[in-house]
């Protein structure tokens, strides 16, 4: 049997309190004196602090109509609708009185119900559905009311009443019901933005940290080319570099020799054969052809150079080299796109272009580099080369003298030495001009530059006379080899009187360390002397030093 509590104590009445709840979750119930005896659960929510028996001015006020509280100035007016506002805020509550005695004493039941005017307003009261529950025992409860009080007599008056209420509630309920449907979706919504904007986040990160590392490996690469002494040691860099850069790519690096533009030295990575990047003169490619980068997306209409052909159908880029707008060589990056070429998703093109300036900033770090290195290697080379014979010259011979001759003391070695001089050289400037003269010097050049041994040193000592050392070398085999060459130098072997140039003849003296001279200098002079005394003797010979 539903209970109701009043006044601290259980009393069983015949109201269904429980319905009275549900229904009615605003309803207030209060007696003679103004005291509270009862209130629905949402009421007691809202109010916080409402006690049994306290008093109902001290939480409310009766709005209208205007006949001001009083519990028979009330129960004059029981047909009228009751608006009650709940003291310190601006909630209304809107309903009936009916009147109720128990055992005891005479009540007054206020089923009250939140006025709503705008959405606003169910979350300024804090309302949820529970505060609008509907029951069908409304109905039953206010016939139980009406028969056990008999004051209600206007039952179809209170039935439409309730209608409208029930009607009212409903829109409530559905508004309520729209608004959480709203709320859900939003969330919904805002979660999946969420997601995405947290996946792009994701993306970027790991684009963000991919190219830290690239740049790492980026600077690395131009520290180790710093630190390079050749061009060879620099490809090895560039290549391992490269393949730590875009671990999916392949290519090939080619330089140009200087003076034929054919390729002279390359090294490839990422599996392409070290064979065919040489062996394939890039003629028709286009950055060689215009100085500038060229790209080739893989599905786009650019012809392909035929360096690319056979190559699988990917993003490629050709990177001319270029020092002062020369071209001197080729790097050429094949696939370096993995991840766009595996998922083609869009917005990774983003990830496309960071990766492209990449290989633009990397393949400008490299010609940098290997022009640098070119040309040091140039300046060393004249440092050392006599620039019409491609011999050494002098300040190298005799820094190789030098070294040659401190070798031989430490492994008690030798050192032989001969000094070469053109026969009569003048005439020929004389008689088929200085041109001609040059030519005579730079194949006398080459030729000895083929004659001698891998250890020995060829150089052009100034004019028309040349040096060679011939480390560990016995005497006699020293007299010997040098007779061999002026009798192939007379014998015109070495190209000359071909294209109207008489055959010419050399004199050499020959002089060896440590048996003719114990110094670099003493060496010199003793092939010197031995020189002068081949020339005196008639020219076209070897002469031996003897003291
Ligand atoms: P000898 O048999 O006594 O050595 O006679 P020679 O004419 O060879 O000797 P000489 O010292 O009288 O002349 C050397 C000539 O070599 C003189 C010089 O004009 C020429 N000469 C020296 N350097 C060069 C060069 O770089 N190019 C050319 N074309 N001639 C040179
Ligand atoms: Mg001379
Ligand atoms: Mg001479």
């Amino acid at each position: 049997m539903p209970v109701l509590k009043l006044d601290g104590q259980w009393r069983e009445i015949s109201l269904p309190y429980r319905s009275l709840c549900s229904v009615f979750p605003f309803f207030l119930a209060f007696d003679r004196q103004g005291r509270i005896r009862s209130a629905g659960p949402s009421l007691v929510k809202l109010c916080g602090a409402l006690k049994p028996g306290s008093d109902f001015e001290t939480q409310f006020e009766l709005v209208t109509p205007s006949i001001g509280f009083g519990f028979d100035r009330i129960m004059g007016q029981l047909f009228t609708t009751f608006f009650i506002r709940i003291l310190g805020t601006e909630n209304l509550l809107r309903g009936q009185m009916l009147p109720r005695s128990d055992d005891e004493s005479e009540l007054l039941l206020f089923l009250g119900t939140p006025v709503v005017r705008e959405m606003s307003d169910i979350s300024r009261w804090g309302l949820s559905l529970k505060d609008f529950a509907i029951h069908d025992s409304v109905i039953d409860l206010l016939l139980v009311l009406q028969a056990k009080n008999n004051t209600i007599r206007d039952i179809k008056r209170i039935h439409d009443l309730l209608e409208r209420e029930v009607e009212t509630r409903r829109k409530v309920e559905q508004a309520l019901h729209e608004l959480n449907e709203q709320l859900e979706q939003r969330v919904v919504e805002r979660t999946r933005e969420l997601k995405r904007s947290n996946q792009r986040l994701g993306k970027s990160l790991t684009l963000l940290e991919e190219n830290n590392r690239e740049l790492r490996v980026l600077n690395k690469m131009g520290e180790m080319l710093q630190g390079c002494g050749s061009l060879e040691e620099s490809l090895d860099v560039i290549s391992y570099s490269l393949g730590r850069l875009l671990p999916h790519a392949s290519g090939f690096l080619q330089l140009h020799a200087d003076a034929t533009g054919q390729p002279e030295l390359s090294i490839t990575w990422g599996g392409l054969s070290q064979q065919r990047a040489l062996q394939e003169v890039a003629a028709d490619c286009q950055a060689l052809q215009t100085g500038e980068a060229v790209l080739y997306r893989s599905g786009g209409d650019l012809p392909r150079c035929s360096h690319l052909q056979g190559a699988p159908e990917c993003d490629s880029v050709c990177m001319p080299l270029l020092a002062n707008g020369r071209c001197f060589g080729l790097l050429s990056l094949q696939c370096f796109d993995h991840d766009r070429d595996r998922d083609r998703e869009p917005g990774s093109d983003l990830g496309f272009q960071a990766r492209l300036q990449l290989i633009y900033t990397a393949g400008e770090h490299i010609s940098l580099a290997l022009a640098n290195l070119r040309l040091q290697e140039t300046l060393r080379q004249q440092a050392v080369q006599d620039s019409l014979t491609g011999l050494y010259n002098r300040r190298y011979m005799s820094a190789t003298l030098d070294r040659e001759i401190q070798r031989a003391d430490r492994e008690d070695s030798t050192v032989g030495l001969v000094i070469l001089d053109i026969d009569h050289f003048k005439r020929i400037n004389d008689q088929h001009g200085h041109e001609t003269g040059d030519r005579v010097l730079k194949c006398l050049g080459v030729f000895l530059k083929q004659r001698i041994r891998g250890d020995d040193v060829a150089c052009r000592f100034g004019g028309e006379e040349f040096v060679l050392i011939l480390p560990g070398v016995g005497l006699d085999d020293l007299i010997r080899r040098a007779e061999r060459l002026c009798y192939e130098i007379a014998q015109g072997e070495f190209g000359l009187g071909v294209d109207g140039v008489p055959a010419l003849t050399v004199s050499m003296g020959v002089g060896l360390y440590p048996a003719h001279a114990d110094a670099q200098d003493d060496l010199l002079i003793c092939a010197d002397a031995a020189l002068y005394r081949a020339k005196s003797a008639g020219r076209n010979r070897v002469v031996c030093y003897q003291a």
